[in-house]
């Protein structure tokens, strides 16, 4: 990943699709039809999340290897230390290592469900900094290591009043920077939709000796419930005015819809503009949202897109 970055250099826009282990074999058999659509679109790279806890062990792998090997695009795998010895750890790194995958997101990960705080357990790591140091130790630089960062501070750091304190901000830079020199590569970051917060971060980033690429993690709002439940999950900050777009439209899904394309083009539109060249995508496992968001932007041709597209319709429902 790490290197196909690079190859774009200043000019090209890099971008990259995220999907999720879906919980039916019909999904899955569905998710593999769209991935093929999304990845003719010639993205850098795919990744494919690890379910809390490890809950999608499994699946995860094995679509990794799918899409490396069918799919036949460059492709992540998310990890996370949660539930974790060593050795499955190992398992799970050597099993893509010999399937060709070169690419993990080494994650601390969430505490599974039922749980509201992250364990170590006997034999595991504790944090992504651990789990990147036992990457690089135990296979070189086989690896391009990615790892999260966060722009609004880790949640865990975010009080009641929805902020981090600027200590604890800084805190979690600091220890951003550990995973980067411990052989971090790349930085794929939390959603947001305050792109000056987005901004910041990389600014303070920098200022503090990071000079990876920090990817900013784009999710369109498909859904009104759906995007409350995860900003408040992630305890992300909405700008009022993307509260006022949506409260008349919340319960009308199409105008929802053709809102998130409008506001991921306008994201994206900014932080390109400020010499950013790479944009992730959380697809939630659709492909209408992202693929006009990269169309909008005149990232991918418009003839390879079906025609029954929502931006298609009239967007003057929402008001911006
Ligand atoms: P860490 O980098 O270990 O950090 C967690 C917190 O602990 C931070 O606040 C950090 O500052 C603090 N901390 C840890 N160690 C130290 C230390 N030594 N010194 C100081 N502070 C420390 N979850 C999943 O379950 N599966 C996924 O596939 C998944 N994919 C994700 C992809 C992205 C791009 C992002 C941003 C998140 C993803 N998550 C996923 C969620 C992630 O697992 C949670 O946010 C988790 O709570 C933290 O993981 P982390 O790797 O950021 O943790």
């Amino acid at each position: 990943v790490i290197e196909k970055i690079r190859e774009a250099g200043e000019e090209k826009v890099v971008f990259s699709f995220e999907f999720f282990p879906p919980k039916t074999e019909d999904a899955v058999d569905n998710l593999f039809e769209r991935m093929e659509r999304m990845v003719a679109h010639n993205p850098a790279f795919c990744d494919i999340t690890w379910g809390a806890g490890g809950s999608t062990a499994d699946l995860t792998l094995d679509i990794a290897n799918r899409m490396q090997n069918m799919i036949c695009v460059e492709s992540m795998m998310h990890l996370t230390c949660t539930n974790m010895p060593v050795e499955k750890i190992d398992h799970a790194l050597q099993t893509i290592k010999v399937n060709g995958l070169q690419n993990v997101l080494a994650l601390r990960g969430d505490p599974p469900k039922g749980q509201d705080k992250f364990v170590q357990i006997q034999g595991g790591f504790a944090c992504a900094l651990d789990l990147v140091k036992h990457i690089r130790a135990q296979y070189g630089d086989y690896f391009g290591i990615t790892v999260a960062g966060y722009p609004e501070a880790h949640p865990d750091a975010i009080g009641e009043n929805g902020l981090a304190t600027l200590e604890a901000y800084h805190k979690d830079l600091v220890y951003l920077k550990q995973k980067v020199d411990a052989g971090a590569d790349v930085i794929i970051t939390q959603l947001f939709y305050d792109t000056d917060i987005y901004l910041k971060f990389v600014n303070d980033c920098r200022q503090i000796g990071i000079t990876c690429p920090i990817v900013p993690g784009i999710m369109p709002i498909n859904n009104y419930k759906g995007f409350i439940r995860m900003t408040g999950f992630c305890k992300t900050k909405i700008p009022t005015e993307i509260m006022a777009a949506l409260e008349p439209i919340k319960d009308n899904e199409e105008a929802v819809k053709a809102y998130g394309i409008h506001l991921g083009t306008e994201m994206c539109k900014k932080i390109l503009a400020h010499g950013i060249k790479t944009v992730h995508l959380y697809t939630l496992n659709m492909e209408k949202s992202a693929l006009a968001i990269l169309m909008n932007l005149g990232l991918i041709e418009e003839t390879k897109i079906s025609r029954s597209l929502p931006w298609r319709r009239p967007t003057n429902v929402f008001r911006v």
